[in-house]
Formats: structure tokens, C-alpha cells, sequence
């Protein structure tokens, strides 16, 4: 599993690191969102991982296969 993010779509609401902060990190400054892995998010994370997407209110996180 990957996450894809969209930054153009993200506002820095930051729920998706209270959801999953080993997957997800944010910006110091705007509070963009990090996805902490470019490629596979390891299998213990993918829950994790997939309760931040299901967290963003703005639909900027992706799960791609
Ligand atoms: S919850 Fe969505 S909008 Fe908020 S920081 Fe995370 S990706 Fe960005």
C-alpha cells in the first residue's frame, strides 16, 4: 500500500497525524501534510495509514494500491 497526498487539496488540519503519527507528519510552517514512506507504508502501519485517509476532511490523502 501507498498513500498518495495532494497538496493543493490539503488546508494542514493536521488529523490525519492524530489518526496515525507514525504515518503521517506535518510542516512547521503551512502544516502540510508528510507522508513519512515515498513507497510502501510497511503492513503493520497500513491501518494506521488507512484511518488518517478516512480522517481527512479535504479528500487530500489517497490509498494507491
Ligand atoms: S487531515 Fe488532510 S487536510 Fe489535514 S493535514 Fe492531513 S492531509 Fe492535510
Amino acid at each position: 500500500m501507498r498513500i498518495r497526498a495532494d497538496l493543493a487539496k490539503c488546508q494542514g488540519h493536521g488529523l490525519c497525524r492524530m489518526s496515525a503519527p507514525d504515518v503521517y507528519g506535518v510542516t512547521d510552517d503551512e502544516g502540510q501534510v508528510i507522508v513519512e514512506f515515498e513507497g510502501d507504508v510497511p503492513a503493520e502501519l497500513e491501518d494506521a495509514a488507512a484511518l488518517g485517509v478516512e480522517s481527512c476532511p479535504e479528500l487530500a490523502l489517497e490509498i494507491v494500491e
